[in-house]
């Protein structure tokens, strides 16, 4: 079993986006902004194991999230080191985004690159056993879908995402 070491509520999710590979000289990198109740934005950056994976969880935090109030209209792809931003290099730290956020997107531009019901089976295959029951239930899954922290350091781990994700899934059927 792995511990959980932190988890936020979906509602709290304010933005949902990729990270520049630059950022942690690491590939297929996301990072989830929330606000506190004192309105503080904090960012969690999450790695992924693969490309699929982090369009996966991309999609799927998007819509867990996107009746979500506050959402960002901007936000950094880049990371805050040394005294600045990787991005658009503002010393400033609470400074605007530099970069729209797919929510500030018109949605005539913004067109979700995956197929909805391939989604679906994978990321809940292992628990596949009517697919009309598991559309029912898909939402109330994605509401109550937390995100866990692995790594103290600000990393985190999608896979970890996953298992949660599941074990509501069990829960509700
Ligand atoms: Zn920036």
């Amino acid at each position: 079993m792995r511990m959980v070491r932190s988890s936020i509520p979906v509602q709290r999710i304010c933005a949902v986006e990729r990270v520049d590979e630059n950022a942690f000289q690491q590939q297929n990198m996301m990072q989830v902004v929330t606000q506190d109740n004192d309105g503080q934005l904090h960012t969690m950056y999450i790695l992924c194991k693969n490309v699929n994976a982090l369009n996966q969880w991309l999609s799927s935090i998007r819509k867990a999230s996107i009746y979500n109030e506050r959402m960002l209209p901007s936000f950094h792809p880049g990371a805050y080191r040394s005294g600045k931003w990787s991005c658009c290099l503002q010393s400033n730290r609470t400074v605007l985004g530099c970069s729209r956020t797919h929510s500030a997107v018109t949605l005539g531009d913004w067109s979700d690159p995956l197929d909805p019901d391939a989604e679906t089976q994978t990321i809940y295959r292992q628990l596949l056993q009517g697919r009309d029951k598991l559309r029912s239930v898909s939402a109330r899954i994605l509401a109550n879908l937390s995100l866990i922290g692995l790594y103290e350091a600000g990393v985190y781990s999608a896979d970890n995402l996953e298992c949660r994700a599941r074990l509501s899934l069990n829960v509700i059927c």
